[in-house]
């Protein structure tokens, strides 16, 4: 069985959101984020979510927008950190976005900048995978997935339409590398996400509680 865009939508969405403590929540939005990147598991997949941007419509309608790994082992952790606070690909398209949307030059676009847009936009949920094989499979299995649903589309607004990659700009996705690919979501890589995925209970025993009520 192949598993499809909005069934990976509908599991990703409810397993913790980690965010940047200046991540600025949505009014609407009520769920909670965990800033406390020590709980990421060391070797996995990441999954990042953009605030203003939405998909497959259902209580939680966020849109992935980029799916990444670490692959050096042990580097997950590191490997987001980069992202806020650091040098990364996703800061590059990032950098050349801001640039085209502000009409500057892309040098003129600070490391600063580029830090605040993600702190403040982006979420993300991650997936425990330790076999660098199978995180690499999944990897390409998900970028697949959701590059070519033919029901999720970047907004209008969508910031990724000003990146300076064509791939970006024409797509929907962060990410320029396994959009046409053929490897499917089997039901067994779901399964790898079902495991793997870090849950609330286990980053925030305060959560079950409420959640028990
Ligand atoms: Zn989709």
């Amino acid at each position: 069985m192949i598993v499809n865009c909005k069934d990976l939508h509908d599991r990703v969405r409810r397993a913790v959101r980690f965010a940047h403590p200046d991540y600025q929540v949505p009014p609407a939005n009520s769920k909670e984020i965990c800033s406390d990147f020590t709980k990421i598991p060391k070797n996995g997949v990441y999954i990042m979510f953009e605030n203003g941007e939405t998909a497959h419509p259902c209580d939680l309608n966020e849109r992935i927008v980029r799916i990444g790994i670490s692959e050096q082992p042990d580097r997950l952790p590191r490997r987001l950190k980069s992202h806020y606070n650091g040098k990364s690909i996703f800061r590059k398209h990032i950098r050349t976005a801001i640039a085209e949307r502000d009409g500057i030059a892309v040098d003129k676009v600070t490391m600063q900048q580029i830090s605040d847009y993600i702190r403040k936009n982006i979420t993300f949920a991650v997936i425990e995978v330790n076999a660098y094989e199978k995180r690499k499979e999944l990897e390409k299995a998900l970028i697949t997935t959701v590059a070519q649903c033919p029901e999720c589309n970047a907004s209008d607004k969508w910031l990724g339409k000003y990146c300076a990659a064509p791939k970006i700009r024409n797509g929907k996705l962060w990410n320029v590398e396994y959009l046409n690919s053929k490897t499917p979501l089997t039901s067994e890589l779901f399964q790898l996400i079902c495991d793997g995925l870090v849950f609330w209970h286990e980053v925030d025993e305060d959560y079950i509680k409420f959640m028990n009520d």
